[in-house]
């Protein structure tokens, strides 16, 4: 029986762990939290900061395999562990990942656009930047962001001044897309093939993910282009493993914005909505198994479900209803806009989520 180390013990390596076990794999996860979600399905357990190197070594040791479903893992701590254990993704997709500016350059060398961009470092910058690429424009810092933290939209003179607090960090100022709608691209690739699951529509609320709708209703052509584009970047990257990419689309063109070599939240209805999920296929990949095409099996709805909407939930979840599928995290703490869980409607289009669903949340 092989063994699959997890750096993170979060929601995603709780659904990693889950789905390890289905294909019977062993799991390991390491969290710094004794409570971590993971804990309760992973097979053994780690408590012990992202950066203990004795303890991801500990943890590699035990390990067929290692992933992480945690993007800040230093480099000066993983590098090390990557020339002598099995790290089938490395440290390359994250070290591309952890700096916005890094990534942006990184994209569109490798064949996506992405939004006009500059780093910027002080006011004179920031100023500058501006007035080439003009208002509106996002600033947001290089590192460490997440759900729309270290992150503000300029539109005005005041926005401007309102914003030079995060210059007390290295930042980058994009150009501001006027987007139809966002979508993300999540692939698993081993060398050999890339498998993309089906795109979905993301709908983000407070720079939170809230919706999922699959299929996203794009334009045949634009999806085939979007996922070819997708899956030369992962070959010229040499990427292995899981990557998803998020994309703003206007009409027929789209941009990259931002990536992750993890599975992702808008990957959480492949579990029911696909005949494969995205933790089945990574953990697949680091085992060494063939991977699946995965395909969507219904209409699909995926609901995030933050503190705020916990106990209504759980209501849903004793309704059992047929097609309804409740995951919550069992975290310990519910705090609003904390991720608690999420809901996937099988079967279910947008309009009969607006009509018979939405209200229930806040
Ligand atoms: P991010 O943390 O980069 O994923 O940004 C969070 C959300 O902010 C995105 O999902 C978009 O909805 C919005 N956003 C970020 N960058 C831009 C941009 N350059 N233009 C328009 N909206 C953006």
């Amino acid at each position: 029986m092989k063994t699959v180390g997890i750096i993170g013990g979060g929601q995603l390596g709780l659904m990693i762990a889950q789905q390890a076990r289905l294909l019977g794999v062993r799991t390991i996860a390491l969290d710094p939290a004794a409570d971590a979600p993971a804990f309760a399905v992973a097979d053994e357990r780690i408590v012990a900061a992202y950066d203990d190197s004795a303890a991801l070594e500990e943890l590699c040791r035990r390990s067929d395999a290692v992933t992480y479903e945690f993007e800040n893992v230093p480099g000066r701590v993983l590098i090390p562990l990557c020339r002598r254990y099995n790290i089938p993704q490395g440290f390359r997709p994250l070290y591309d990942s952890q700096d916005r500016l890094r990534e942006k350059e990184n994209a569109r060398a490798n064949g996506f656009f992405t939004p006009e961009y500059a780093a910027v470092d002080d006011e004179r910058s920031l100023r500058a930047t501006v007035e080439r690429i003009a208002l509106p424009a996002v600033l947001k810092t290089r590192t460490l962001g997440y759900d729309g933290h270290g992150q503000q939209v300029l539109r005005t003179e005041a926005d401007i001044e309102r914003a030079l607090p995060l210059l007390a960090v290295p930042c980058i100022l994009e150009e501001f897309i006027a987007f139809d709608y966002e979508v993300s691209l999540v692939m698993v690739a081993d060398g050999e093939r890339v498998v993309t699951f089906p795109v979905g529509r993301n709908v983000h609320r407070d720079g939170i993910l809230d919706l999922c709708f699959l299929p996203a209703g794009m334009e045949d052509g634009v999806l085939a282009r979007l996922r070819q584009v997708g899956e030369r970047f992962m070959a010229q990257c040499g990427y292995r493993g899981i990557l998803a990419v998020e994309v703003f689309v206007r009409g027929d063109r789209f941009w990259f914005n931002e990536m992750a070599p993890r599975p992702h939240n808008s990957g959480h209805w492949t579990i029911e909505g696909a005949t494969t999920n995205q933790f089945r296929e990574l953990v697949r990949f680091l085992v060494g198994e063939p991977l699946e095409e995965p395909q969507i099996v219904a209409p699909t709805v995926m609901k995030n479900i933050l503190g705020q909407d916990l106990a209504e939930a759980e209501k849903i979840a004793a309704e059992r209803r047929p097609n309804v599928h409740v995951h919550l995290y069992g975290k310990s703490e519910s705090r609003p806009k904390r991720k608690m869980g999420h809901i996937t409607f099988v079967g279910m289009t947008p309009e009969e989520y607006a009509r018979d669903w939405a209200a229930r949340f806040v």
